[in-house]
């Protein structure tokens, strides 16, 4: 272990990737196409990925990094999965679009709602962005009503109505966080904190009358990962049943993540809508919103809700989320990877508290955080932003052993079905050392 540690050491060089970006910032905003991969919180420029095999990515200097990345989270097979690739391929063969309905839309359909209890009919589009925003104006369009409720620390893509913090004092209504979103779009969002039931009910007793929904990531991984307490949860659905507002679950990162039913599975709550991305995709462009059948009845053409796409239901991106389900419906697919993903962070955490740190590894299923912290986080105003300070030095110490997070203190971590547990335990014997080096 010792060797592997110092050899690795030495042999990585970031120069080919260096080159690449300041020719790509010369082309591209920020020389990349969606903000966090420029590295701004961490040191050094992006690694250019040229190819990724199981657990492992490549960059374009030659470097081998242990992903715990996985492409943000859809890579729940790893990369380069070989019934992915020979699903891809065939549907290749027969062209790659059509813009017409094709046998693979009711296969991934059938796949889906014989095996989650919630969804009674899905919608296919192409991002989790595109999902939510769906999903928020069926919303609207159902209910007949304008508002909609989300809570500080919780990320849901760029939706418009959705790029809005709380303002000042509970119950006062929101505040864009982008430059380009109208105030008069913000002024339809209210934002609450996680895990507060006074609050919400308050909200709820005073506003309900204008509120459509309440959209929640019930295991809320974008923001750090702020597991919430399950009463919560439960309590959140109660209220917006007795205030006839929808319930929507944002599943697109904990959707066929933490169990094929996703954090509703879990918890065993039935929301009203449901959006979904990443995993649902396979690596491949896709996201989905479905839900209760009756809702679902007000999209277009069935409905007076518009919402269509271009290349929705592509055939190869659905193919690509076949072949992923079929592996995720095999027996024993989610408790071994949980399995696997404790045994790996038992390793780190036992360390962390024998050398007395102050940090905890927050996780659930195979999603993993590591706070720079000892109590519980549950509320984005919770996590002390000094860790961004620890986070950077601990990320170059990593990438510099071959250890591949997201380059955010508040990025979540995956375990891939691909991470063997000789893998995992060689990746935890580093991520130990680091953290004594980041610490000592
Ligand atoms: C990633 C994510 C989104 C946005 O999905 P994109 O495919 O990036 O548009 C929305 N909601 C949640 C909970 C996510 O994790």
């Amino acid at each position: 272990m010792e060797d592997i540690f110092v050899q690795s050491l030495v042999m990585r060089s970031r120069k080919e990737s260096s080159l690449l970006f300041e020719e790509a910032k010369t082309m591209f905003p920020g020389g990349v196409h969606s903000p966090v991969r420029a590295f701004k919180s961490v040191d050094g420029p992006p690694l250019f990925i040229k190819r990724g095999d199981a657990y492992h990515l490549y960059d374009e200097d030659g470097n081998k990094y242990i992903d715990f990345c996985c492409s943000w989270g859809p890579l729940i097979l790893g990369h380069n999965h070989p019934s992915i690739k020979q699903s891809v391929m065939k549907a290749l063969e027969n062209g790659t679009s059509f813009g017409a309905p094709s046998r693979l839309g009711n296969e991934i359909g059938k796949l889906i709602l014989d095996n989650h209890r919630y969804i009674d009919k899905i919608r296919f589009v192409s991002s989790g962005t595109e999902a939510v925003m769906s999903a928020i104006r069926l919303a609207r369009g159902y209910t007949g009503k304008d508002k909609i409720v989300k809570f500080e620390g919780c990320y849901h893509g760029h939706v418009d109505s959705l790029l809005v913090k709380a303002g000042s004092g509970l119950a006062t209504f929101g505040v864009s966080t982008s430059a380009g979103v109208p105030e008069s779009f913000a002024k339809d969002t209210i934002v609450l904190p996680l895990n507060d039931l006074k609050g919400l009910e308050e909200v709820l007793e005073k506003n309900a009358k204008d509120i459509a929904c309440i959209i929640i990531e019930p295991i809320p991984a974008n923001n750090g990962l702020l597991i919430q307490d399950h009463n919560f949860l439960v309590w959140l659905r109660t209220l917006c049943d007795e205030h006839d507002v929808l319930l929507i679950f944002d599943e697109v990162i904990s959707g066929f993540r933490v169990g094929f039913e996703g954090a509703a599975g879990i918890y065993n709550i039935k929301a009203d809508l449901f959006t979904f991305g990443k995993i649902i995709g396979g690596g491949m462009p896709v996201g989905a919103y479905g839900g209760r059948k009756d809702i679902m009845a007000h999209i277009a053409p069935d409905g007076p809700v518009y919402q269509a796409g271009t290349l929705s239901a592509n055939p190869i991106s659905l193919s690509a989320g076949i072949a992923t389900i079929k592996e995720l419906l095999k027996d024993g697919f989610y408790e071994s990877l949980a399995q696997r993903t404790k045994n790996f962070l038992s390793i780190i955490s036992t360390h962390i508290s024998n050398k007395g740190y102050n940090m905890s590894i927050q996780s659930i299923g195979s999603i993993f955080w590591f706070a720079f912290a000892n109590e519980r986080i549950m509320e984005a105003s919770q996590i002390d932003s000094s860790a961004n300070e620890h986070f950077r030095k601990l990320y170059s110490l990593l990438l510099e052993r071959g250890i591949y997070l997201g380059p955010s203190a508040y990025e979540v971590g995956f375990v891939s079905d691909a991470h063997t547990p000789e893998a995992l335990s060689e990746a935890a014997e580093i991520i130990n050392q680091c953290l004594d080096l980041c610490f000592e």
